[in-house]
């Protein structure tokens, strides 16, 4: 088990009993150090450290990846989402019925679990 630290930018600024750290006579508060995190995709300790991220860093990412200039649209060509049901029948319970919906129209169209856990499988066309 590896642990990794919080990407949050001020981490070690929030001064709480479990960030210090260190030798005696040396101790710091330091960021935070985990095997796993609940926010932003495992990468912050909270939201706070989350959002400061954001503050200081997301302007830049948005442009790196691209911003948004225009408006995208929900149409039936891109409104398809995979689904399934849950089957109480045995003991237990399993998926079943795996299927894609159109947001839009409500069409069903038949999904292998193959397909579904597959995520770059998809109807959709266009964004
Ligand atoms: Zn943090």
């Amino acid at each position: 088990m590896s642990l990794k630290y919080c990407q949050g930018p001020k981490c070690y600024q929030y001064k709480t009993k479990d960030r210090i750290r260190g030798m005696k006579g040396s101790k710091t508060y330091q960021t935070r150090r985990r095997s796993s995190f609940y926010y932003g995709g495992d990468n912050f300790c909270s939201l706070n450290c989350q959002n400061d991220w954001f503050n200081k860093y997301g302007d830049l990412a948005i442009d790196h990846f691209g911003r948004t200039t225009e408006a995208k649209h929900l149409t039936q060509d891109n409104a398809w989402v995979k689904d399934y049901d849950w089957d109480y029948s045995g003991s237990g319970s399993t998926r079943t019925n795996w299927r894609f919906v159109n947001g839009l129209t409500k069409e069903q169209r038949p999904l292998t679990r193959e397909q579904y856990n597959d995520k770059s499988y998809t109807l959709n066309t266009g964004e």
